[in-house]
């Protein structure tokens, strides 16, 4: 089973931040990859060096795409689930998030207003709450109901750094580079 996230409707500078955060909780919270368009090099810039120096390289992907529809298409046609993180859907609250044994799902958030297409083409419309917020806040939620959890505890091949939780101060490994 692995998850991965369709981020569409980038719209360039103004979204910029908000798609680094996307990534960056796409790969905190447990996904593979993430699909985007066309985006700044400073975004994949950015997650570049953060899974440098904290791990992910080779745990977390990101593919530049062209097509979201045949992202969506070939995901179904792999025997994927879609869910589509609308504030239009059913609840989470009032949903199990049970997909089936070892089934991919693809989380597909938007950015401005999503292509009407969208919501028919996902195996399921999933709102988290029923009330207009954000897609980081809709993804970060989703995924760590999705995990339990889990997620949070996970950690990195290949890291430069690791923290040493505390509850003062701040306290970083750093890994030695090998000869
Ligand atoms: N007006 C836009 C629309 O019609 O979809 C909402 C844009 S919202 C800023 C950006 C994205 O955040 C949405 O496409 C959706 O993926 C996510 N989102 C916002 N509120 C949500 C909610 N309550 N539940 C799930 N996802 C949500």
């Amino acid at each position: 089973m692995s998850i991965a996230v369709l981020r569409l409707g980038h719209r360039l500078v103004r979204d910029d931040r908000t798609t680094t955060h996307v990534a960056l909780v796409s790969r905190a919270f447990g996904c593979k990859k993430i699909f985007m368009s066309d985006v700044d090099d400073s975004i994949l810039e950015t997650m570049k060096k953060v899974c440098a120096d904290w791990g992910g390289s080779k745990e977390f992907d990101i593919e530049i795409i062209q097509n979201w529809k045949s992202v969506i298409n070939s995901w179904k046609k792999n025997k994927g689930i879609v869910v589509h993180l609308t504030m239009y859907g059913v609840n989470i609250e009032n949903l199990s998030l049970d997909f089936g044994y070892n089934k991919n799902i693809l989380v597909v958030i938007g950015a401005s207003k999503v292509p009407k297409e969208v919501y028919s083409l996902a195996d399921m419309n999933i709102a988290v709450g029923n009330q207009p917020h954000s897609e980081i806040a809709a993804l970060a939620i989703f995924l760590d109901r999705f995990f339990q959890g889990k997620e949070l505890i996970s950690t990195f091949q290949n890291a430069k750094m690791s923290i040493i939780p505390s509850s003062h101060g701040k306290t970083v490994k750093i890994r030695k580079p090998k000869n």
